[in-house]
């Protein structure tokens, strides 16, 4: 049985859905140069990537159809493959540069290595020879504000944006609905649309792309997933991340020596993942300074509060262990010394280091290369090892999270030496 993700082009728009306005087609179409075929790039990329290479994302050999469970819809098949479609420049591309208005958006929360991406597409639209770019400030927002200009983009402006963290164009949640968005989009001419966010921000960016279809736009909506918490399906990681653990364990360190430096001290450190422990146990893992790691897959309290995206708040667990941990050690008569930091607005904050900076762009150039194919509606991603694009819906269907079961949790438990509380 093989699996495969179909991503959306944009000559779908025009296959598909019928009957098409023919004054529309005309002005797709011209005559020498029909739409279906795209046009011939200039630029040479050292070689091209052809539209039907494929990367195996997954293969798993299964001892029986029991044990492949849902994954198999061939009930005498234990045999899973997964492929997805391979990033980067294609020979024929669907857009004339001249005729390009490129928007580069950020929205949600902070995460190193933003501007690199934003930096990397600028570039390499440039060397498409796009000539009008556009950054909108403060997420989604910078659409409907008023106040909020666009800000003109070019190699110069974003030179040395990589040198510093956060967004350059600025973040937010919360903001106007979808056809808003879009009307916004088409009264400025964007045709373009680069989307950096978490899973929100990629269900606004698929939304866009279902609406920009439904008026027969042909424009591309490109995503890159931003999400600190490592919590995006399928890909092996996600920028930020890897900056992430390792300025994380700064604050253990920090934290570690506050204990053993304080009369009966203990140190509790909150870190970022507000349903994926991933951050946790990979800081864990590279400190070896921690007694008990805690991860949210072992215990979740909400509240009924909701932020402007609409996600749901959590109670803070940092401020709630430190508080127990104080009232128990009180309880027994040995007042313990607790220290407890919570380091997420220095984490997310920082610039991106190396590892991620390369990551960062890698996927900023295939975005762009994504948008110029004619494919709207997917995000770039990094899977065994390779570069790819994914169909939007496929990657947030829902958070992934460490699974409790799995090796790498036990290695964590293993190094802490603390009992597996689940
Ligand atoms: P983070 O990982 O930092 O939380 P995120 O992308 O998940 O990033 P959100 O605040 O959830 O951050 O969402 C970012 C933007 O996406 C907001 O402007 C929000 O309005 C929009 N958005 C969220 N969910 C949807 C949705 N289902 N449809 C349309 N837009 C959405
Ligand atoms: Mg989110």
């Amino acid at each position: 049985f093989e699996a495969r993700f179909n991503i959306p082009h944009l000559t779908d728009i025009f296959r598909d859905t019928l009957p098409i306005p023919s004054t529309f087609c005309l002005k797709m179409r011209t005559p020498t140069e029909d739409f279906a075929d795209g046009y011939p790039s200039d630029e040479k990329w050292h070689g091209y990537i052809n539209n039907n290479d494929r990367v195996l994302l997954k293969v798993i050999r299964y001892s029986s159809p029991t044990s492949a469970g849902a994954e198999c819809i061939d009930p005498d098949c234990t045999w899973v493959e997964q492929w997805v479609h391979r990033a980067g420049p294609r020979e024929r591309i669907y857009f004339k540069p001249e005729e390009v208005k490129a928007a580069i958006v950020t929205c949600g929360g902070l995460c190193p290595g933003l501007n690199d991406v934003i930096r990397q597409i600028v570039i390499t639209l440039e060397i498409y020879g796009v000539k009008k770019i556009v950054g909108i400030p403060f997420g989604y927002r910078g659409f409907s504000e008023e106040g909020l200009s666009e800000m003109l983009l070019s190699r110069k402006v974003v030179q040395n944006v990589h040198l510093s963290g956060g967004s350059l164009l600025g973040v937010s949640r919360g903001g106007p609905n979808v056809s808003d968005i879009v009307d916004s989009m088409e009264a400025r001419g964007i045709n373009m649309l680069f989307v950096l966010g978490g899973n929100g921000t990629h269900a606004g960016a698929n939304a866009i792309h279902n609406e920009c279809r439904k008026r027969r736009l042909r424009v591309a909506v490109v995503g890159v997933p931003k999400t600190i918490d490592n919590d995006i399906l399928l890909m092996d990681k996600t920028f930020g991340f890897d900056t992430a653990v390792e300025e994380a364990q700064r604050a253990i360190n920090s934290a570690y020596i506050e204990a053993h430096s304080a009369y009966r001290g203990i140190g509790i450190v909150k870190l970022m993942g507000r349903s994926s422990g991933f951050i946790a146990m990979h800081a864990s893992l590279a400190s070896g300074q921690i007694d008990i790691c805690l991860i949210p897959e072992d215990f979740l309290q909400k509240t009924n509060a909701k932020d402007a995206s609409g996600n749901i708040v959590f109670g803070d667990i940092g401020v709630h262990l430190q508080h127990e941990t104080k009232k128990y050690f009180k309880e027994i008569g040995i007042p313990a010394d607790v220290k407890y930091i919570d380091p997420t607005y220095m984490i997310r904050a920082v610039r991106a280091n190396a590892s991620d900076g390369i990551l960062c762009t890698v996927l900023g150039q295939n975005a762009v290369h994504g948008a110029f194919a004619g494919y709207s509606g997917i995000t770039v991603g990094i899977c065994n090892t390779h570069y790819v694009y994914l169909p939007i819906p496929e990657v947030i269907s829902y958070p992934r999270v460490v699974d409790p079961n799995s090796r790498m949790w036990h290695r964590c438990l293993t190094s802490t030496r603390q009992p597996d509380f689940i």
